[in-house]
């Protein structure tokens, strides 16, 4: 740890964990939960994913701190019907559930070609390629969708009702790491917007509106207006149908539902997730896939989803970490 003249601390990666697990565990976290939400910001922050690293503690805090979320989970997982493993998250974080089910839904795809686990009773406040990448090193193809609380409007509306909702994608890959996609249903991610109205940055034209429903850059006025679906009412429908999917279907909170009953202690609303594993049924799928990436990266200017967070990589480990000295200040115990 170093203090920079810009206000700002320099961590190096390694002291990441170590700095969330104790601060998780201060707030009433048990070492395993602790653990398991600290390996995730740590990824986060590996990966140059800031918006879903440190940034995000204060808010896993308050959630600890004012009871909404239970530090000491143990989910419960159970088969509901022969390809459903109904994974009860026993109202903590998400990532001790998603170490949990991994195997067990992998298995199951294995074992019948197709599994969908339904995650419900948790607080996803992470980044989803975690998920989906852990099951496709597992040798599955992987789906996952969550839900949050209402940021995109839909189609032709200007009031928040959807939330930012991501879908993410992995693709198992013989000799190199997974294919990964993991995007937001909105032009960007909302805590990206929160850095940039810290930072005082504008933002990209498009991206959202303010409350009276008039196109802003200013990160502020669309933190209380609305962000937008990417692609317009295409981007709206991808995200009504994270709402029926991660909400509806598994039996979990919508993105409104989940608003009405929420603290708003700055922390993630109680919700569910949809994820789904599909077994390549022969090997052969994998490799003709092979092809088609090779012709994406024969043309100028590409590269596959997740090999830029990957390339950042070795940046953050040289360079180590920047974070304001407030929020290091909340962390530090
Ligand atoms: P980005 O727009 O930054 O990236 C979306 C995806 O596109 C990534 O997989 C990225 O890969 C890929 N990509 C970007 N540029 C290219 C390119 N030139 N060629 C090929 N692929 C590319 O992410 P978002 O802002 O949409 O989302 C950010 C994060 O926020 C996600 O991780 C999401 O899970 C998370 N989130 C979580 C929520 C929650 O409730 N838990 C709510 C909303 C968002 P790469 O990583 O390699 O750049």
């Amino acid at each position: 740890m170093k203090e920079l003249e810009n206000g700002k601390i320099h961590l190096d990666l390694q002291e990441v964990k170590p700095l969330a697990v104790a601060a998780l565990q201060k707030a009433g976290c048990n070492q395993e939960n602790a653990e398991a939400v600290a390996d995730c910001i740590h990824d986060a922050e590996r990966h140059g994913a800031h918006s879903h690293g440190l940034f995000r503690m204060p808010g896993y805090l308050a959630s600890l701190k004012s009871g909404k979320v239970n530090g000491h989970a143990n989910p419960r997982l159970s088969k509901s019907r022969p390809a459903v493993l109904a994974v009860d998250g026993d109202g903590g974080y998400a990532p001790l559930s998603h170490q949990k089910l991994s195997e067990p839904l992998a298995l199951m795809a294995g074992e019948q070609g197709v599994a969908m686990a339904a995650l419900t009773n948790t607080f996803h406040f992470a980044a989803l390629w975690h998920e989906v990448e852990r099951l496709a090193n597992l040798g599955v193809v992987a789906l996952a969708c969550t839900a949050f609380k209402p940021a995109l409007p839909p189609a032709g509306g200007k009031k928040p009702l959807y939330g930012t909702n991501p879908v993410a994608f992995a693709w198992p890959r013989t000799g190199n790491p997974p294919l990964v996609f993991d995007q937001a249903s909105a032009v960007m991610a909302r805590g990206e917007v929160m850095i940039a109205a810290r930072e005082g940055h504008e933002l990209p034209p498009g991206a959202g509106i303010d409350e009276k429903g008039r196109p802003t850059t200013d990160p502020n006025k669309v933190l209380k207006g609305a962000l937008l679906p990417f692609g317009g009412y295409k981007g709206a429908s991808i995200a009504l149908m994270v709402e029926l999917l991660a909400g509806a279907l598994i039996g979990e909170r919508m993105s409104f539902e989940a608003a009405s009953a929420d603290n708003n202690d700055g922390g993630p609303p109680r919700g569910g997730e949809f994820i789904l594993a599909i077994d390549p049924a022969d090997v052969r799928s994998l490799q003709s896939a092979e092809g088609l990436f090779e012709q994406i990266l024969s043309q100028q200017g590409t590269r596959l989803p997740a090999d830029g967070r990957r390339n950042r990589c070795s940046e953050v480990a040289r360079n180590g970490i920047k974070i304001p000295k407030d929020l290091f200040e909340k962390l530090a115990v």
